[in-house]
């Protein structure tokens, strides 16, 4: 039985995705865990394995028509290396993991996992993040909300593969993101979080927020952000109360290994309390 392919070409990797019954494998830092075997043994993949961190289409940054462009099987070095990413999406991988893990893990399995600790997620949430979905004769582009439907749950079909992301260059001049796990470096995030806002003149022109690790999915709400937008900064100290109660109503976090319900919960109002009342300042 043939238990691997390693096409030369994109099309290739597509032809076999649509043909067989594959597992897509980037960098496998996720794969190998899920699927390891007894110690000193190679892992137990459940399926035939196609590998795809290789494929050079799938690993370019690009800007184009005001958006940019990133292939998913970047891997998480490449995009620090890079000046065409957003800041607060670096902020987000310099916290992840550890370099050895960086160096092969890529943004497209750490998107596919779709784990609600998956730290690339927030930033890519509140940057309006889209994803292109690639099979032999199709290609759909869905925002990334859109794509993850629950803990380690997309919605990528049997044929397709996660090809690009698309992410809207825009600018905002007011950037907020923390990360709490275990410890500094390989440890999941027992909560994150991630803020961006436009401010000019005082007046809150955009503003987005979103947590990870607090929640089944990521937790971003457009309904609250809209709320927000228009106000001055310094009427903000007045509505943070509301604004953190109506927030509390979607952060419904679990008691795990990595940490306890009651902590997630109030640090994520903590640093929610903390965007807003220091946008003057951050
Ligand atoms: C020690 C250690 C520390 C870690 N620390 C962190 C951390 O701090 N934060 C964090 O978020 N994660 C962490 N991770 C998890 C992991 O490294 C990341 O999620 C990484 O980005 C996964 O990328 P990958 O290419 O290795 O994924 P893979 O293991 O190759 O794939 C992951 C999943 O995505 C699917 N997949 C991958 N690419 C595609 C594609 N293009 N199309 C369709 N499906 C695809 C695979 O089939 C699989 O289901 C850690 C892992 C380890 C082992």
């Amino acid at each position: 039985m043939v238990n691997s392919y390693r096409p030369k070409y994109l099309n290739e990797a597509l032809k076999i995705r649509g043909e067989k019954n594959v597992i897509p494998l980037a960098g496998g830092t996720d794969l190998m865990v899920r699927f390891r075997n007894i110690s000193g043994a190679i892992p137990k993949f459940d399926k035939p394995v196609l590998f795809i961190g290789h494929l050079d289409e799938l690993k370019n940054i690009e800007i184009e028509n005001n958006f940019v462009k990133i292939g998913s099987s970047t891997t998480l070095t490449s995009l620090l290396d890079s000046e065409n990413i957003p800041s607060i999406l670096k902020s987000a991988i310099s916290n992840m993991a550890a370099p050895t893990i960086r160096n092969i893990g890529t943004i497209g399995g750490n998107i596919c996992n779709a784990s609600p600790a998956g730290d690339t997620l927030p930033p890519l949430y509140i940057l309006d993040a889209k994803i292109v979905l690639s099979s032999i004769d199709n290609q759909r582009i869905i925002p990334i909300d859109k794509f993850i439907i629950g803990p380690g749950r997309n919605d990528l079909k049997d044929d397709e593969l996660l090809t690009k992301i698309l992410i809207p260059n825009k600018k905002f001049n007011k950037e907020f993101y923390k990360k709490l796990g275990t410890r500094k470096a390989m440890a999941l995030s027992k909560i994150s979080f991630a803020g961006l806002a436009e401010i000019e003149d005082d007046k809150i022109e955009d503003i987005r927020i979103a947590f990870g690790a607090v929640a089944p999915k990521i937790v971003r709400s457009r309904t609250i952000e809209q709320e927000i937008i228009g106000h001055n900064i310094n009427e903000i100290n007045e509505l943070s109360y509301s604004i953190v109660k109506e927030y509390s109503e979607f952060i419904c976090p679990i008691d795990d290994q990595r940490s306890s319900s009651i902590y997630r919960k109030q640090i994520s109002i903590k640093l929610l309390d903390y965007f807003l009342n220091n946008l003057d300042n951050i």
